[in-house]
């Protein structure tokens, strides 16, 4: 069972039981890391902020974390875990802003690096033809949009929330509203320095060391160590019109959705999300969307009824302002939405990209953001969608009270398919994520129990009705899921690790590896 099992280590949170067997003198261990000479710096004391993650469900203490200030301190580090003696080896797993939901970013007894700490000096935007950006592997995009601006040049490709860094997110791939027409994050980038399991510092890309570039990105951290990235930028426009309309009708909604990303001229974000058993649904977005229509907007009720929120938003700069509007509303005519249902907002583009973190402000206050998130991600090919949607959404899940549903499709024709990243085998696929927050103490609905269990109602279904789905951030207990996960890519994905990373010591929180003992 993907469910992990509960001890009374920690009452309020599940803790699956590493695999590895624990270090038999960990003293020696760390009196061996502190003769390392470093221009950084290790702790082995307090290490707990290591052992939590995002999810809030796993807790693996590591033996000591690692802030290192320079590319050689991990690469010197590896290299001297390599050389001890002990048997299994200290595992490595480098952290980034520990965004992940299952320990990812953790190592049981082993040494979490800090990526953080290599952030500055950082950021290089270089102008002109095939504009980029090289930034540290720990460097979080939040800044990256910030730098860029100041160059009137941003990032092509986001993901929903900006605090969270490089080599996190193109550790698995970094797909937001964008993704549609620029691929995820790992296809926009051009080079990167990785230090390998090997603790060998390579610069690879396309042209150079290919096999570790591509492995590396979607690679789940398990080759190597981004400690550089070189980012596309493009020009970056000042301004976003965001909006929303609503859809009683799934396939309305989703064939509006197919529309739009197949389209050149068309939004530059496409989104959406579903609406289950909501009442009050509209005076919710009043803060920061206003009708067109005030009065047929206030007749509208959303009680009790599924509803299918397409959302979308297009850059412009304030002087285009007249044509944006006449482009907006050719668009717009082309849907099919509940018509008394738009609702418009116009926001900076910083603030649009940040959104997120207005949310996470507002959630931090209330106590509400360090609770366990038992977030489930899907990608289900679009030949199966409308199966999905209708027993998923019909059927399993009864309210999204827990948390936001998102449903959007990408075209894979824009992916590049010679990443690590596993996907569904057609060329539009659905990213559904079920971005659930849970109480600690709840038994009730909004209790981790009742929504781990909701997610492998739907997990089951996905696997009974075969629907060729495939996990995005992808989790499992055994190395035979992983193998059924990667499927023809499970070789590739094998003789990298052995190539790059053979004592399997890196990234020991995404359970694909076990040392041999
Ligand atoms: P961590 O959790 O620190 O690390 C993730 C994995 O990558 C670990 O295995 C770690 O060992 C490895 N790793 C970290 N740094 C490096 C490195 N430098 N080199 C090699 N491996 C490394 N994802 C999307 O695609 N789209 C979204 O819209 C999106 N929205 C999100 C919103 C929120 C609020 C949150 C919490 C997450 C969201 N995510 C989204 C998921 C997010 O992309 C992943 O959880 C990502 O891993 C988080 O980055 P991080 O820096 O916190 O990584």
């Amino acid at each position: 069972s993907c469910i992990p099992r509960r001890t009374n280590l920690c009452s309020n949170h599940f803790f699956d039981t590493p695999k590895i067997p624990p270090h038999s003198d960990s003293s020696s261990l760390v009196l061996s890391l502190k003769t390392l000479t470093l221009d950084g710096y290790f702790n082995f004391e307090n290490l707990e902020h290591a052992a939590k993650d995002f999810g809030n469900t796993y807790h693996y203490l590591p033996i000591a974390v690692l802030h290192p200030k320079s590319v050689s301190d991990i690469s010197s580090t590896i290299k001297h875990i390599l050389d001890m003696g002990s048997a299994p080896k200290l595992t490595v797993a480098a952290r980034g802003r520990g965004h992940s939901l299952q320990g990812q970013a953790q190592a049981y007894q082993g040494v979490v690096i800090n990526m953080e700490s290599l952030e500055r000096p950082s950021m290089y935007v270089i102008t002109g033809e095939v504009p980029y950006v090289d930034v540290s592997g720990g460097e979080l995009w939040i800044n990256i949009l910030h730098e860029t601006l100041k160059y009137g040049l941003s990032p092509k490709s986001w993901t929903d929330y900006l605090h969270l860094t490089v080599g996190g997110t193109l550790s698995n791939a970094g797909i937001s509203g964008q993704a549609f027409r620029h691929g995820p994050q790992i296809n926009n980038v051009y080079q990167l320095e990785v230090v390998t399991g090997r603790g060998e510092v390579i610069t690879c890309s396309d042209k150079k060391n290919a096999d570790l570039f591509y492995g590396v990105l979607g690679g789940l951290g398990q080759f190597g160590i981004i400690t550089r990235a070189r980012i596309s930028l493009g020009p970056a426009d000042k301004m976003v019109k965001w909006i929303r309309v609503l859809y009683s009708e799934f396939s309305t909604f989703s064939n509006d959705q197919e529309h739009l990303i197949s389209s050149e001229n068309s939004f530059d974000y496409i989104e959406g999300f579903v609406i289950i058993n909501r009442t009050g649904l509209l005076n919710n977005w009043r803060s920061s969307f206003n009708p067109k229509d005030p009065i047929q907007a206030s007749q509208f009720s959303s009680d009790g009824k599924i509803l299918y929120c397409l959302e979308m938003a297009k850059y412009f700069n304030p002087e285009e302002t007249d044509s944006l509007n006449q482009n907006i509303e050719k668009l717009l005519s082309e849907l099919n939405y509940i018509p008394s249902t738009l609702f418009l907002s116009k926001v900076s583009y910083v603030e649009f990209l940040n959104r997120v973190h207005t949310s996470e402000m507002k959630l931090r206050s209330k106590g509400l953001w360090e609770v366990p998130h038992p977030w489930l991600n899907l990608l289900i090919p679009k030949s199966r969608i409308f199966d999905f949607a209708q027993e998923v959404f019909g059927n399993i899940v009864k309210d999204n009270s827990n948390g936001p549903i998102l449903i959007y499709p990408v075209n894979k024709a824009k992916w590049n398919n010679r990443t690590s990243m596993v996907t569904p085998e057609e060329d539009i696929i659905y990213l559904v994520a079920f971005l659930s927050s849970a109480l600690p103490s709840s038994t009730g609905t909004d209790g981790l129990e009742h929504i781990m269990t909701q997610n492998q109602r739907i997990l089951d279904f996905c696997a009974k009705a075969q629907l060729g789905a495939k996990q995005y951030l992808p989790h499992y207990s055994s190395q035979n899921e992983w193998q059924d996960h990667f499927g023809p890519q499970w070789e590739t994905f094998v003789q990298r690790k052995s190539a790059y990373d053979p004592l399997a010591i890196l990234a020991p929180g995404q359970r694909i590896f076990q040392q041999a003992i």
